[in-house]
Protein backbone atom coordinates (compact mmCIF):
# COMPACT_ATOMS: atom_id res chain seq x y z
CA UNK A 1 0.00 0.00 0.00
CA UNK A 2 1.83 3.25 -1.11
CA UNK A 3 0.40 5.80 1.24
CA UNK A 4 1.47 9.37 1.32
CA UNK A 5 2.00 11.59 3.91
CA UNK A 6 0.56 14.88 3.62
CA UNK A 7 1.68 18.21 5.25
CA UNK A 8 -1.15 19.70 7.10
CA UNK A 9 0.15 23.35 6.14
CA UNK A 10 0.58 23.54 3.14
CA UNK A 11 -0.44 19.83 1.46
CA UNK A 12 2.60 18.90 -0.06
CA UNK A 13 2.78 14.93 -0.23
CA UNK A 14 5.80 12.82 0.79
CA UNK A 15 6.50 9.37 0.27
CA UNK A 16 7.09 7.61 3.35
CA UNK A 17 9.90 6.00 2.70
CA UNK A 18 11.88 8.95 2.46
CA UNK A 19 12.11 8.93 6.42
CA UNK A 20 10.84 12.58 6.08
CA UNK A 21 8.94 13.67 9.60
CA UNK A 22 8.54 16.94 8.79
CA UNK A 23 7.60 19.19 5.94
CA UNK A 24 9.92 21.96 4.44
CA UNK A 25 7.62 24.19 5.41
CA UNK A 26 8.16 23.16 9.15
CA UNK A 27 4.23 21.92 9.08
CA UNK A 28 2.98 18.51 10.37
CA UNK A 29 2.61 15.36 8.52
CA UNK A 30 -1.01 13.72 8.40
CA UNK A 31 -1.51 10.24 6.47
CA UNK A 32 -3.61 10.40 3.80
CA UNK A 33 -7.19 9.22 3.69
CA UNK A 34 -7.22 5.48 2.45
CA UNK A 35 -9.95 2.91 2.07
CA UNK A 36 -10.92 1.10 4.96
CA UNK A 37 -13.04 -1.89 5.83
CA UNK A 38 -14.42 -2.98 9.08
CA UNK A 39 -15.71 -6.85 8.50
CA UNK A 40 -17.43 -7.59 11.70
CA UNK A 41 -17.72 -11.02 10.82
CA UNK A 42 -14.38 -12.11 10.81
CA UNK A 43 -13.11 -9.72 13.23
CA UNK A 44 -14.80 -11.48 15.76
CA UNK A 45 -13.27 -14.80 14.99
CA UNK A 46 -9.98 -13.55 15.48
CA UNK A 47 -7.80 -13.51 18.11
CA UNK A 48 -7.78 -10.63 20.96
CA UNK A 49 -5.15 -7.84 19.77
CA UNK A 50 -5.44 -4.77 17.86
CA UNK A 51 -4.64 -7.03 14.27
CA UNK A 52 -8.02 -8.36 14.43
CA UNK A 53 -8.36 -4.66 12.94
CA UNK A 54 -6.53 -5.67 10.11
CA UNK A 55 -8.53 -4.15 6.82
CA UNK A 56 -8.41 -0.59 8.74
CA UNK A 57 -4.86 -0.74 9.33
CA UNK A 58 -2.27 0.86 6.82
CA UNK A 59 -0.55 -2.24 5.63
CA UNK A 60 -1.34 -3.89 2.12
CA UNK A 61 -4.23 -7.45 2.72
CA UNK A 62 -1.15 -9.26 1.91
CA UNK A 63 1.40 -8.00 4.61
CA UNK A 64 1.72 -10.45 7.42
CA UNK A 65 5.32 -9.80 8.90
CA UNK A 66 3.51 -8.09 12.13
CA UNK A 67 3.02 -11.40 13.29
CA UNK A 68 7.07 -11.99 14.30
CA UNK A 69 6.74 -8.46 16.10
CA UNK A 70 3.32 -8.31 17.39
CA UNK A 71 2.95 -9.04 21.40
CA UNK A 72 -0.26 -9.54 21.92
CA UNK A 73 -1.11 -6.07 22.21
CA UNK A 74 -4.85 -4.47 22.46
CA UNK A 75 -7.88 -5.60 23.17
CA UNK A 76 -7.65 -4.87 26.53
CA UNK A 77 -10.63 -5.35 29.46
CA UNK A 78 -13.21 -2.95 29.72
CA UNK A 79 -14.58 -3.44 33.43
CA UNK A 80 -17.30 -1.49 35.53
CA UNK A 81 -15.17 0.66 38.21
CA UNK A 82 -17.54 -0.53 40.86
CA UNK A 83 -20.99 -2.84 40.64
CA UNK A 84 -22.80 0.25 42.18
CA UNK A 85 -22.08 2.37 39.51
CA UNK A 86 -22.58 0.13 36.34
CA UNK A 87 -22.23 3.47 33.70
CA UNK A 88 -18.44 4.21 34.67
CA UNK A 89 -16.11 1.88 32.72
CA UNK A 90 -12.52 1.63 32.71
CA UNK A 91 -10.48 0.44 29.99
CA UNK A 92 -7.38 -1.35 31.17
CA UNK A 93 -5.26 0.14 28.88
CA UNK A 94 -2.01 -0.66 31.18
CA UNK A 95 -2.49 -4.40 30.56
CA UNK A 96 -0.42 -4.11 27.77
CA UNK A 97 3.03 -6.00 27.27
CA UNK A 98 5.37 -3.08 28.17
CA UNK A 99 2.60 -1.83 30.73
CA UNK A 100 1.45 1.46 28.87
CA UNK A 101 -1.24 1.60 26.13
CA UNK A 102 1.53 3.35 23.79
CA UNK A 103 1.93 -0.26 22.70
CA UNK A 104 -1.00 0.42 20.37
CA UNK A 105 0.83 3.02 18.70
CA UNK A 106 4.49 1.31 18.58
CA UNK A 107 3.63 -1.96 17.65
CA UNK A 108 1.77 -0.65 13.99
CA UNK A 109 4.43 2.34 13.73
CA UNK A 110 7.36 -0.62 13.97
CA UNK A 111 5.66 -2.53 12.16
CA UNK A 112 5.28 -0.02 9.45
CA UNK A 113 8.59 1.08 9.65
CA UNK A 114 9.96 -2.24 9.27
CA UNK A 115 7.82 -2.40 5.71
CA UNK A 116 9.34 0.97 4.76
CA UNK A 117 13.03 -0.74 5.46
CA UNK A 118 14.19 0.60 8.90
CA UNK A 119 16.87 -0.62 10.69
CA UNK A 120 17.41 2.13 13.13
CA UNK A 121 15.10 4.02 14.76
CA UNK A 122 15.69 7.06 17.39
CA UNK A 123 12.29 8.34 19.46
CA UNK A 124 11.82 10.43 22.45
CA UNK A 125 9.52 10.38 25.74
CA UNK A 126 8.92 10.95 28.99
CA UNK A 127 9.31 7.34 29.38
CA UNK A 128 6.21 5.34 28.26
CA UNK A 129 6.12 5.76 24.58
CA UNK A 130 10.24 5.22 24.63
CA UNK A 131 9.62 1.67 26.03
CA UNK A 132 7.34 0.97 23.76
CA UNK A 133 9.22 1.99 20.50
CA UNK A 134 12.12 0.47 22.08
CA UNK A 135 10.73 -3.50 22.90
CA UNK A 136 8.93 -3.53 19.56
CA UNK A 137 12.24 -2.11 17.45
CA UNK A 138 14.36 -4.55 19.17
CA UNK A 139 11.82 -7.34 18.57
CA UNK A 140 12.31 -5.86 14.40
CA UNK A 141 15.68 -6.69 14.86
CA UNK A 142 16.40 -2.80 15.16
CA UNK A 143 19.10 -0.99 16.84
CA UNK A 144 17.28 1.89 18.92
CA UNK A 145 18.29 4.92 20.32
CA UNK A 146 15.58 6.72 23.00
CA UNK A 147 16.11 10.20 24.63
CA UNK A 148 14.02 11.22 27.85
CA UNK A 149 14.51 13.81 30.08
CA UNK A 150 16.99 13.48 33.17
CA UNK A 151 13.81 13.55 35.16
CA UNK A 152 11.93 10.20 34.11
CA UNK A 153 11.14 7.80 36.43
CA UNK A 154 14.39 5.60 36.92
CA UNK A 155 12.32 2.04 36.66
CA UNK A 156 10.90 3.51 32.92
CA UNK A 157 14.81 4.04 31.84
CA UNK A 158 15.50 0.68 33.11
CA UNK A 159 13.29 -0.99 31.19
CA UNK A 160 13.83 0.78 28.32
CA UNK A 161 17.45 -0.60 28.49
CA UNK A 162 16.63 -3.81 29.22
CA UNK A 163 14.80 -3.72 25.53
CA UNK A 164 17.98 -2.82 24.09
CA UNK A 165 17.58 0.15 23.30
CA UNK A 166 20.43 3.25 23.96
CA UNK A 167 19.14 5.13 26.44
CA UNK A 168 20.32 9.12 26.27
CA UNK A 169 18.69 10.97 29.38
CA UNK A 170 18.75 14.79 28.82
CA UNK A 171 19.05 17.63 31.04
CA UNK A 172 16.19 20.16 30.91
CA UNK A 173 12.64 19.99 29.93
CA UNK A 174 10.83 17.71 27.54
CA UNK A 175 11.30 19.88 24.65
CA UNK A 176 15.11 19.81 25.16
CA UNK A 177 14.97 16.05 25.30
CA UNK A 178 12.92 16.51 21.55
CA UNK A 179 15.48 18.58 20.34
CA UNK A 180 18.17 16.18 21.32
CA UNK A 181 16.30 13.72 19.31
CA UNK A 182 15.83 15.27 16.18
CA UNK A 183 19.57 16.88 15.84
CA UNK A 184 20.30 12.98 15.98
CA UNK A 185 17.88 12.14 13.56
CA UNK A 186 18.95 15.23 11.18
CA UNK A 187 22.67 13.87 11.60
CA UNK A 188 22.25 9.88 10.23
CA UNK A 189 20.11 7.49 8.01
CA UNK A 190 18.16 7.02 11.55
CA UNK A 191 14.11 6.44 11.26
CA UNK A 192 12.55 9.04 13.62
CA UNK A 193 9.98 6.62 15.38
CA UNK A 194 8.51 9.62 16.77
CA UNK A 195 5.32 8.86 18.60
CA UNK A 196 4.14 12.78 18.04
CA UNK A 197 5.37 13.26 14.73
CA UNK A 198 4.61 9.70 12.99
CA UNK A 199 1.08 9.42 11.44
CA UNK A 200 1.49 5.91 12.33
CA UNK A 201 1.34 5.70 15.40
CA UNK A 202 -1.96 7.06 15.72
CA UNK A 203 -3.15 4.54 13.22
CA UNK A 204 -2.75 2.11 16.27
CA UNK A 205 -3.93 4.34 18.74
CA UNK A 206 -7.46 4.39 16.64
CA UNK A 207 -8.17 0.69 17.81
CA UNK A 208 -8.83 2.24 21.19
CA UNK A 209 -11.98 3.33 20.08
CA UNK A 210 -12.89 -0.07 17.80
CA UNK A 211 -12.52 -2.19 20.87
CA UNK A 212 -14.73 0.06 22.79
CA UNK A 213 -17.31 -0.35 20.25
CA UNK A 214 -17.00 -4.02 20.12
CA UNK A 215 -16.75 -4.38 23.91
CA UNK A 216 -20.27 -2.25 24.22
CA UNK A 217 -21.72 -4.26 21.43
CA UNK A 218 -21.51 -2.48 18.19
CA UNK A 219 -21.65 1.15 20.39
CA UNK A 220 -20.04 4.03 21.96
CA UNK A 221 -20.13 5.64 25.38
CA UNK A 222 -21.52 9.06 25.90
CA UNK A 223 -18.31 10.00 27.09
CA UNK A 224 -14.89 9.04 26.61
CA UNK A 225 -12.30 10.28 28.82
CA UNK A 226 -8.90 10.78 28.02
CA UNK A 227 -5.51 11.95 29.11
CA UNK A 228 -3.61 14.41 27.13
CA UNK A 229 0.12 15.45 26.71
CA UNK A 230 0.95 15.46 22.84
CA UNK A 231 -2.45 14.02 22.36
CA UNK A 232 -1.70 10.43 20.55
CA UNK A 233 -4.37 8.76 22.48
CA UNK A 234 -6.23 11.65 21.89
CA UNK A 235 -6.07 12.25 18.21
CA UNK A 236 -6.38 8.35 17.92
CA UNK A 237 -9.40 7.92 19.30
CA UNK A 238 -10.82 10.77 17.75
CA UNK A 239 -9.94 9.01 14.12
CA UNK A 240 -11.14 5.48 15.45
CA UNK A 241 -14.84 7.39 15.97
CA UNK A 242 -14.89 9.24 13.29
CA UNK A 243 -14.08 6.28 11.05
CA UNK A 244 -16.59 4.25 13.20
CA UNK A 245 -19.14 7.22 12.16
CA UNK A 246 -18.10 7.44 8.43
CA UNK A 247 -18.46 3.70 8.59
CA UNK A 248 -22.37 3.89 9.49
CA UNK A 249 -21.52 1.93 12.29
CA UNK A 250 -22.25 4.81 15.21
CA UNK A 251 -24.72 7.67 14.21
CA UNK A 252 -22.90 10.37 16.80
CA UNK A 253 -19.39 10.97 17.90
CA UNK A 254 -18.84 10.28 21.81
CA UNK A 255 -17.70 13.69 23.83
CA UNK A 256 -14.03 14.06 24.89
CA UNK A 257 -13.18 14.66 28.43
CA UNK A 258 -9.11 15.35 27.81
CA UNK A 259 -7.36 15.75 31.35
CA UNK A 260 -4.54 18.11 31.82
CA UNK A 261 -2.70 18.17 34.95
CA UNK A 262 -2.64 21.64 36.35
CA UNK A 263 1.25 21.77 36.93
CA UNK A 264 0.92 21.69 32.86
CA UNK A 265 -1.73 22.74 31.08
CA UNK A 266 -1.45 24.47 28.01
CA UNK A 267 -4.12 23.12 25.84
CA UNK A 268 -6.19 23.35 28.93
CA UNK A 269 -5.76 26.97 28.78
CA UNK A 270 -5.97 27.42 25.40
CA UNK A 271 -9.43 25.51 25.47
CA UNK A 272 -10.24 27.90 28.28
CA UNK A 273 -9.51 30.96 26.40
CA UNK A 274 -10.67 29.90 23.17
CA UNK A 275 -7.51 29.23 21.11
CA UNK A 276 -6.88 27.96 18.34
CA UNK A 277 -3.14 26.80 18.98
CA UNK A 278 -1.81 26.33 22.45
CA UNK A 279 0.78 29.12 23.70
CA UNK A 280 4.00 27.10 25.41
CA UNK A 281 3.79 26.95 29.01
CA UNK A 282 6.15 26.90 31.78
CA UNK A 283 5.82 23.09 33.26
CA UNK A 284 5.50 24.21 37.40
CA UNK A 285 6.14 20.80 38.23
CA UNK A 286 3.44 18.13 38.47
CA UNK A 287 3.10 14.18 39.71
CA UNK A 288 1.69 13.22 36.23
CA UNK A 289 5.02 12.98 34.42
CA UNK A 290 3.60 11.48 31.30
CA UNK A 291 1.23 14.22 30.46
CA UNK A 292 3.53 16.95 31.09
CA UNK A 293 4.39 18.79 27.43
CA UNK A 294 4.61 22.16 27.44
CA UNK A 295 4.59 22.64 23.85
CA UNK A 296 2.34 20.01 22.22
CA UNK A 297 3.46 20.39 18.49
CA UNK A 298 -0.04 19.09 17.46
CA UNK A 299 -1.98 20.90 19.49
CA UNK A 300 -4.25 22.84 16.93
CA UNK A 301 -5.60 19.40 15.73
CA UNK A 302 -6.02 18.28 19.41
CA UNK A 303 -7.79 21.49 19.95
CA UNK A 304 -10.10 21.17 16.72
CA UNK A 305 -10.62 17.34 17.86
CA UNK A 306 -12.32 17.92 21.13
CA UNK A 307 -14.34 20.68 20.29
CA UNK A 308 -15.56 18.74 17.16
CA UNK A 309 -16.97 16.22 19.82
CA UNK A 310 -18.54 19.33 21.76
CA UNK A 311 -16.30 18.14 24.30
CA UNK A 312 -14.26 19.84 27.20
CA UNK A 313 -10.67 20.46 28.39
CA UNK A 314 -9.90 20.40 32.38
CA UNK A 315 -6.89 19.92 34.60
CA UNK A 316 -6.33 17.62 37.42
CA UNK A 317 -5.65 19.64 40.61
CA UNK A 318 -2.04 18.31 41.69
CA UNK A 319 -3.62 18.01 45.52
CA UNK A 320 -5.80 15.57 44.48
CA UNK A 321 -3.20 13.04 42.45
CA UNK A 322 -2.44 10.93 45.26
CA UNK A 323 -6.10 10.15 46.44
CA UNK A 324 -7.12 9.40 42.98
CA UNK A 325 -4.52 6.55 43.05
CA UNK A 326 -5.26 5.41 46.05
CA UNK A 327 -8.99 5.02 45.27
CA UNK A 328 -8.01 3.62 41.76
CA UNK A 329 -5.77 1.27 43.91
CA UNK A 330 -8.48 -0.14 46.56
CA UNK A 331 -10.84 -1.10 43.58
CA UNK A 332 -7.60 -3.34 42.53
CA UNK A 333 -6.33 -1.22 39.76
CA UNK A 334 -2.56 0.21 40.14
CA UNK A 335 -1.53 2.62 38.20
CA UNK A 336 1.06 5.46 38.01
CA UNK A 337 0.44 9.20 38.45
CA UNK A 338 -0.24 9.97 35.42
CA UNK A 339 -2.94 8.02 35.28
CA UNK A 340 -4.32 8.81 38.20
CA UNK A 341 -4.18 12.35 37.20
CA UNK A 342 -6.85 11.00 34.40
CA UNK A 343 -9.28 9.73 37.31
CA UNK A 344 -8.78 12.84 39.51
CA UNK A 345 -9.69 15.16 36.63
CA UNK A 346 -12.44 13.56 35.70
CA UNK A 347 -13.74 13.49 39.75
CA UNK A 348 -13.34 17.33 39.66
CA UNK A 349 -14.65 18.21 36.92
CA UNK A 350 -17.64 15.93 37.67
CA UNK A 351 -18.15 17.58 41.29
CA UNK A 352 -18.01 20.80 39.18
CA UNK A 353 -21.22 19.87 36.75
CA UNK A 354 -23.06 18.66 39.73
CA UNK A 355 -22.17 21.52 42.26
CA UNK A 356 -24.24 23.87 39.50
CA UNK A 357 -21.34 26.25 39.49
CA UNK A 358 -20.86 25.64 35.46
CA UNK A 359 -20.05 28.79 33.48
CA UNK A 360 -22.42 28.52 30.45
CA UNK A 361 -19.83 28.58 28.29
CA UNK A 362 -20.46 24.89 27.45
CA UNK A 363 -22.84 22.28 27.85
CA UNK A 364 -21.80 20.04 30.90
CA UNK A 365 -20.62 16.65 30.15
CA UNK A 366 -23.00 15.05 32.75
CA UNK A 367 -25.97 16.43 34.08
CA UNK A 368 -26.31 14.11 36.40
CA UNK A 369 -24.21 11.78 38.59
CA UNK A 370 -21.98 9.37 36.20
CA UNK A 371 -21.94 7.13 39.46
CA UNK A 372 -25.52 6.50 39.77
CA UNK A 373 -26.68 3.37 39.14
CA UNK A 374 -28.98 4.55 36.14
CA UNK A 375 -26.36 6.74 34.21
CA UNK A 376 -24.88 6.83 30.85
CA UNK A 377 -21.81 5.46 30.24
CA UNK A 378 -18.41 6.93 30.42
CA UNK A 379 -14.90 5.15 29.27
CA UNK A 380 -12.09 5.99 31.28
CA UNK A 381 -8.69 4.86 30.33
CA UNK A 382 -6.31 2.95 32.89
CA UNK A 383 -3.09 3.72 30.65
CA UNK A 384 -0.10 3.00 32.70
CA UNK A 385 0.94 0.36 35.20
CA UNK A 386 1.68 1.20 39.11
CA UNK A 387 4.85 -0.84 39.15
CA UNK A 388 6.32 1.85 36.44
CA UNK A 389 6.70 4.66 39.08
CA UNK A 390 9.68 5.47 41.19
C1 LIG B 1 1.84 8.90 26.99
C2 LIG B 1 0.93 8.78 28.13
C3 LIG B 1 -0.14 9.67 28.30
C4 LIG B 1 -0.41 10.83 27.40
O1 LIG B 1 -0.45 10.56 26.05
P1 LIG B 1 -0.20 11.73 25.01
O2 LIG B 1 0.00 11.07 23.73
O3 LIG B 1 1.04 12.48 25.45
O4 LIG B 1 -1.38 12.62 25.04
C5 LIG B 1 -0.98 9.46 29.36
N1 LIG B 1 -0.79 8.47 30.25
C6 LIG B 1 0.23 7.60 30.10
C7 LIG B 1 0.39 6.53 31.13
C8 LIG B 1 1.12 7.73 29.05
O5 LIG B 1 2.12 6.87 28.93
ZN1 LIG C 1 4.12 22.01 4.36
Amino acid sequence: MDLQFECSDCGKKYDPKTFVWRCECGGLLDLEAFKIEFPIENIQQRSATLWRYKEALPFDPEYNAWQSITMGEGFTPLIQFRAESPGVLLKLDYIMPTLSFKDRGAAVLIAKAQELGATKVAADSSGNAGTSIAAYANRAGMACDIYVPESTSAKKIKQISAHGAKVHTIPGSREDTAAAAKSAVEKGDVFYASHVYNPFFYQGTKTYAFEIWEQLGGNVPEVLVIPVGNGTLVLGAYYGCKELLSLGLINRMPRFLAVQAEGCAPLAHAFESEKEVAEPVVNTGTEAEGIAIADPPRSRQILAAIRDTNGVIVTAPEKSIQSARLELAKQGFFVEPTTAATYAGFIEYVNHCLSGKMSSKHEPLFKSNPFASDAEKVVIPLCGAGLKAD
